[in-house]
């Protein structure tokens, strides 16, 4: 059986540089669904052309696309030892069609690590940048704090918070993100194969936790 792993995270978790480590150590490629949208929009496929019909009008990429795009992915060569997925599937929907197709490969989703952080550790990771207004120059409130309060350390331009930044969007996209994913948590538990690690700790700690738990010595 070859063994995929789904890495789920809410935004601020750090799942994008957990993945990162975690296939490297593992030598499975890291398939992120937002790369692969990317690849096919840029080279204009026929999935990528459907899905930009979608993604024009302000609608949702229907599963079915979203599914064909990863199917053909993971058909790769690279993949045939298996592989991370990062950002799919997002549905019990999705899952059920990832375990279909895995089977007809003799492939199986093995681990689903889920990187847990409290909403008010994310909520402070992710609202606390400030941006310099002249260079784009990032700061963190807590993490890396400019010299002066509301100026940037390399240029003296004013420090302002993007929209995307504010603690208001940041609860919103945490929100969106819990409420979409609990069924997918839901589905891996029920299969016994969700493994909860804390997200709280250090980069370093995480990764190592994550690995741990992927040997399957992990809580599950
Ligand atoms: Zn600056």
């Amino acid at each position: 059986m070859t063994r995929f792993i789904v890495l789920l995270g809410p935004p601020g978790a750090g799942k994008g540089t957990q993945a990162e480590a975690i296939s490297a150590r593992l030598h499975l490629p890291h398939i992120s669904s937002g790369d692969i949208f990317r690849e096919h929009l840029k080279n204009q496929t026929e999935l990528g052309k459907l899905a930009a019909g979608f993604i024009n009008k302000g609608e949702l990429v229907p599963d079915d696309v979203t599914i064909a795009m990863i199917r053909e992915r993971l058909s790769r060569p690279d993949c045939h030892a298996g592989a991370l997925l990062d950002g799919f599937p997002r549905t019990p929907t999705q899952a059920e069609a990832l375990t279909t197709f895995l089977s007809e490969i003799n492939g199986q989703v093995k681990h689903v690590p889920y990187i847990c952080v409290p909403e008010d550790v994310l909520i402070e990771r992710l609202a606390g940048r400030w941006t310099c207004r002249e260079s784009g120059h990032v700061f963190h409130q807590k993490y890396n704090p400019p010299k002066q309060q509301g100026i940037c350390d390399f240029d003296g331009s004013i420090l302002y918070q993007r929209e995307d930044d504010k603690a208001e969007t940041v609860k919103r996209r945490i929100h969106v993100y819990m409420e979409q994913t609990q069924p997918l948590i839901a589905y891996y538990r029920d299969h016994g194969v969700l493994r909860e690690v804390d997200g709280k700790k250090t980069i370093e700690q995480v990764t190592k936790d994550l690995l741990l738990a992927l040997q399957g010595n992990g809580k599950s």
